[in-house]
């Protein structure tokens, strides 16, 4: 199926590694010209020359912490000075620390708030003047299963992305008359550092566990009974960015394998 995303312009953020990474692929093999972001520079160019000769697409990387207003608004204007507008924003940050009520202090409430939901109402302020003009554009959030199901001991995470949700669920409403669509994806258990080195597999492996153990231990509630790979959700990405998604706005759709037991 050709997703229509040839030559189409997408900002993809914290897409040095991980799920970021690979949705930054995965519209790039489509066709589309691709703006990664993410705070370490080398991984970052690395990054954009492995994406870049992989899919022969056009790819810059612009080093951008997405807690810096002025990060933002210089990796928006690099990405409109190098392709001339905006279609698709794919909003990811990096994941806040664990913690339950008890232990965590105002200061990691602030720097989750920042991190994992200014930054996207940040970015989505200043890529609306380059979509509007073309009278269409692409809102994607990464979010978290949490959304659904809160996780145990990640309560930054799982009161930060409610935010996220109510944001794109209002603005898929003042945005609709202007074709611009805002949907959310979550992830479940994907295998990326931020899983490798999350409290539940450090817990396991402090009892004994390899690594490896530790994975498959993580994979035994999840029904498809394996942990998700990077592409997995990044395929979703690139649907809600494609024409064939023209007419989906206002969603929050999970891929985790059967994890979350929900119905809606
Ligand atoms: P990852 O593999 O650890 O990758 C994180 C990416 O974010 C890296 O490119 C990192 O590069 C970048 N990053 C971190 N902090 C940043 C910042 N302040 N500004 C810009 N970029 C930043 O993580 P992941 O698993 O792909 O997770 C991506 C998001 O999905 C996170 O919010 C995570 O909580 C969420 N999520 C993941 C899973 C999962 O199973 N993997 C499940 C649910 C939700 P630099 O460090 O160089 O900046």
């Amino acid at each position: 199926m050709d997703l229509g995303l040839k030559e189409k312009v997408a900002l993809v953020l914290a897409a040095s590694k991980g799920l970021g990474r690979a949705s930054a692929s995965a519209l790039a093999a489509e066709g589309a010209f691709v703006t990664i972001g993410a705070r370490n520079k080398q991984a970052l160019e690395m990054a954009a020359q492995h994406i870049q000769r992989e899919s022969g697409s056009r790819v810059l990387a612009v080093p951008t912490d997405v807690t810096k207003e002025a990060d933002l608004a210089a990796i928006v204007a690099a990405t409109t000075q190098q392709f001339g507008h905006i279609d698709i924003l794919v909003n990811n940050a990096g994941g806040p620390p664990s913690g339950t009520f008890a232990t965590v202090g105002d200061e990691q409430w602030q720097a989750a708030f920042e991190m994992n939901f200014l930054s996207a109402v940040r970015l989505i302020r200043l890529v609306l003047p380059h979509m509007r003009p073309r009278g269409s554009g692409r809102i994607i959030n990464i979010v978290s299963t949490s959304v659904k199901q809160p996780i145990e001991g990640l309560l930054l995470s799982n009161a930060t992305r409610m935010a996220v949700v109510g944001l794109a669920k209002t603005l898929s409403v003042e945005l609709g008359p202007e074709n611009i669509t805002v949907n959310n994806v979550c992830p479940g258990r994907f295998l990326t550092d931020r899983i490798r080195q999350g409290h539940t597999v450090k817990e396991k492996m402090a009892q004994g566990m390899s690594e490896a153990e530790a994975l498959n231990e993580l994979a035994k509630d999840i029904p498809l009974g394996r942990i998700g790979k990077p592409e997995e959700l990044a395929a979703l990405v690139a649907f809600l960015a494609s024409e064939q998604a023209s007419y989906i706005t206002g969603t929050t759709i999970q891929v985790d394998g059967g994890l979350v037991r929900a119905v809606f």
